[in-house]
C-alpha cells in the first residue's frame, strides 16, 4: 500500500510476511457452509485461500509521520527467530529494514516505537542482536509499552514451567528495551501528543492496546489484534486462539468496533489481508466491514 494521507498525518503499512496460514475452521470452529457461502466472495484471495482451506495473514507494522515524528507501531516477527510452532514465522530473512527506510524512516530516525501489545510478532524489531548481545534496532526512539503486558509476561517468562514467554521473544525484544532505559511503561488510557491517544482493548493479552490518531478532524484507529480477520467484524463473538481473557476480548472488539463506527476512523488493523486498511459501518445487527481500496482513501 502506498502511503496514506489523513489531515496533516501519512501511514505507510511495512509488511513483513503475507500469505495463506492457519486453517480457517481451525480457527473458527463456528464456521459453517452456510458462512462459506454468504463470505466467500470477499474472502478470496486476499483473506482465504480457497483451494488450501487457509485464512491469510499478513504480518506488518505500521509507519505513521506525523507532527514532525517517524512513529512505527508494532514491530513484527524480526528475522532470524526460533519459532516453535510456527513454521511460518520461523528463522525469517526478509529486508524489512529496507522497506522501512524506503518509507521513509532508516531505524535512527525513527522517534517512537509503539506496541498495541507484547505478543512475538509485535515486537520482533524492537531490538537486533550484535555482538551476542540483543540492543535496540531504533537507538533514538522512546519505546511504549504497557504495563499489565509487561507484568504479565513478566511472571510467565519467570516460570520455568511456562518461560520462556512468547517463544523468547519478551527475554530478546522487550527485556533489553527495558534495561537500556528505552521504554515509556504506561497504564490505562494515554494521550502521547496533540494527534494520538491510547485507549485501552484487554482480552488478546492483559494490556492489549489501540491507538487512535486524529488530525484536522480526520481519523484512524490502529487496534493491533482486537480483531485479526474480517470474519471477527460480522461475528465479534467469535475469538483468534490464544487470548489471556476471552470474555474481556470480545468486549474489547465490541468497544472498539463501536469507537471505529461512530468515530468513521480508518481502521489499521495487524493482520488483516489486502487492502489491509478500511472502515467500519454499523448495521441493523450489528457491523460490516468496508475494507474495499476505494475506502482507503
Ligand atoms: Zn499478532
Amino acid at each position: 500500500m502506498a502511503g496514506v494521507t489523513l489531515g496533516q498525518a501519512t501511514i505507510t503499512r511495512i509488511e513483513e510476511t503475507n500469505f495463506p496460514c492457519y486453517p480457517l475452521r481451525d480457527i473458527f470452529p463456528d464456521f459453517t457452509d452456510a458462512h462459506m457461502a454468504e463470505h466467500k466472495s470477499w474472502m478470496a484471495p486476499h483473506h482465504y485461500d480457497a483451494g488450501k482451506g487457509l485464512i491469510v495473514l499478513s504480518v506488518h507494522s505500521w509507519l505513521l509521520q506525523v507532527g514532525g515524528k517517524k512513529i512505527l507501531i508494532d514491530s513484527c516477527c524480526g528475522n532470524n527467530k526460533i519459532k516453535p510452532g510456527r513454521p511460518w514465522w520461523n528463522m525469517l530473512n526478509i529486508n524489512y529494514l529496507e522497506r522501512l527506510a524506503a518509507a521513509g524512516a532508516r531505524p535512527e530516525e525513527i522517534d517512537m516505537v509503539m506496541c498495541t501489545h507484547l505478543h512475538h510478532d509485535h515486537v520482533g524489531w524492537n531490538t537486533q542482536q550484535r555482538d551476542g548481545k540483543w540492543v535496540p534496532t531504533f537507538p533514538n526512539a522512546r519505546y511504549v509499552f504497557n504495563k499489565p503486558d509487561i507484568d504479565y509476561f513478566s511472571k510467565i517468562d519467570a516460570d520455568p514451567k511456562e518461560g520462556p514467554a512468547e517463544l523468547g521473544t519478551f527475554r530478546e525484544c522487550v527485556v533489553p528495551i527495558l534495561e537500556y532505559g528505552k521504554a515509556d511503561v504506561i497504564e490505562g488510557a494515554h494521550r502521547i501528543n496533540d494527534f494520538i491517544e491510547i485507549d485501552t482493548a484487554p482480552g488478546h493479552s492483559p494490556g492489549h492496546v489501540f491507538f487512535k490518531l486524529e488530525s484536522k478532524g480526520q481519523r484512524a484507529a490502529f487496534i493491533g489484534d482486537v480483531w485479526h480477520h474480517l470474519l471477527q467484524v460480522y461475528y465479534p463473538d467469535w475469538n483468534f486462539p490464544k487470548n489471556s481473557d476471552a470474555a474481556q476480548a470480545r468486549v474489547s472488539r465490541r468497544k472498539v468496533l463501536d469507537y471505529c463506527a461512530s468515530s468513521g476512523a480508518l481502521v489499521m488493523p495487524g493482520h488483516v489481508g489486502a487492502p489491509f486498511a478500511g472502515r467500519i459501518e454499523k448495521t441493523a445487527g450489528g457491523y460490516r466491514p468496508k475494507f474495499d481500496p476505494a475506502a482507503v482513501r
